[in-house]
């Protein structure tokens, strides 16, 4: 069957101008992966990975310099009404629910917006029951965004989100901005909705101990390519690519030894510029295993085994194994 979701090598640069010649931010650049209906996928990477952006070009928040994304087979940039149904097929999280949410209006009104009509009959018992699907009281659509709680924020921009029911909703680090205890809700709050609406996710996140927690598979973005994807499963057991046990190895760790273990594993220094990224592989300016031929030539995301791809030229070389007894 056609996926649901499908990204096909997509490009985003933008022009940045400074007193020099006009440069390119690369900030995604030659992205491909898949979301099936009703799974999720999470998309993981340190922050100017490129995953916000991606994020955006999903939901059609910004158009691709090139590649395209496609809904149900087919392009959510098609001409008029057929391109527009598409996009409106997807909804987004973001990080900061007040952000998302005019301060002025009810959060009922709020939550009624992707309907696209405020008052209308029946809209006031659908806002109703999507707040009680995610866990909120029916008079909270009463409320402005400021009387509620962050997590009863976060509850309510799940709730606008899944009032139209999308295929597919996008977070964007939507648990990112909540304590521990409450993200473990809103993580089982997201669960239980997709086993009961069948909704598809792209989970994007820097926590890979929530992007494993919630996601069928894992796709790992570094400076705006994609380096691993695996199932979860699979990605749990056997990381392929530097990076990404280098990001498991910091997940597993307890906080006072992380600093450490990214000395071990090469996470020094800062991600490189996106203006002007290393030739050859990205990460080779941080990875321990780097040799000639990793400046000489770009690895591509090659498939290692059914389903798991790896752009390494020595995929396997940092493995799970040595992460774990690193971390004993
Ligand atoms: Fe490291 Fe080379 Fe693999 Fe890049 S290609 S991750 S530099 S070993
Ligand atoms: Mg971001």
């Amino acid at each position: 069957p056609t996926p649901l979701l499908q990204v096909n090598d997509l490009v985003k640069h933008f022009p940045v101008r400074g007193r020099g010649p006009a440069q390119m931010l690369r900030a995604v650049d030659g992205v491909s992966f898949t979301v099936n209906a009703g799974e999720t996928v999470g998309v993981v990477g340190e922050s100017g990975c490129g995953k916000s952006t991606v994020a955006r070009l999903v939901v059609g928040l910004t158009k691709p310099t090139s590649g395209s994304v496609l809904v149900e087979g087919g392009d959510i940039w098609a001409r008029g009404k057929e391109g527009a149904e598409r996009r409106r097929r997807m909804q987004m999280v973001f990080q900061n629910p007040t952000g998302s949410m005019n301060p002025r209006r009810t959060v009922g009104d709020a939550v009624a917006e992707p309907l696209q009509v405020l008052r209308a009959p029946g809209i006031r018992a659908k806002v109703e029951e999507t707040l009680s699907l995610v866990g909120l009281k029916p008079e909270m659509a009463d409320r402005m965004p400021h009387e509620m709680s962050g997590g009863q924020q976060q509850r309510a921009a799940i709730a606008r989100a899944m009032i139209s029911n999308p295929a597919l909703v996008v977070h964007d680090e939507s648990v990112a901005s909540l304590d521990i205890s409450l993200q473990a809700q809103i993580l089982n709050l997201l669960v239980d909705l997709q086993d009961r609406l069948g909704t598809a996710y792209l989970f994007i996140s820097h926590d890979l101990a929530a992007v494993q927690a919630i996601s069928h598979r894992v796709v790992v973005m570094y400076l705006g390519e994609v380096v691993e994807s695996a199932t979860a499963v699979e990605f749990a057991a056997r990381p392929l690519h530097p990076y990404s046990v280098a990001l498991r190895r910091a997940a597993l760790l307890p906080d006072p030894e992380i600093e450490q273990s990214r000395v071990e594993v090469g996470l020094t220094g800062d991600v490189p510029s996106p203006l002007n990224p290393p030739s050859g592989c990205r990460f080779r300016t941080r990875c321990p295993y780097a040799e000639q031929k990793c400046a000489d030539e770009k690895p591509a995301l090659r498939p290692a085994q059914d389903g798991h791809y790896v752009a390494c030229h020595f995929a396997g070389i940092a493995t799970a194994t040595t992460a774990l007894e690193g971390a004993s």
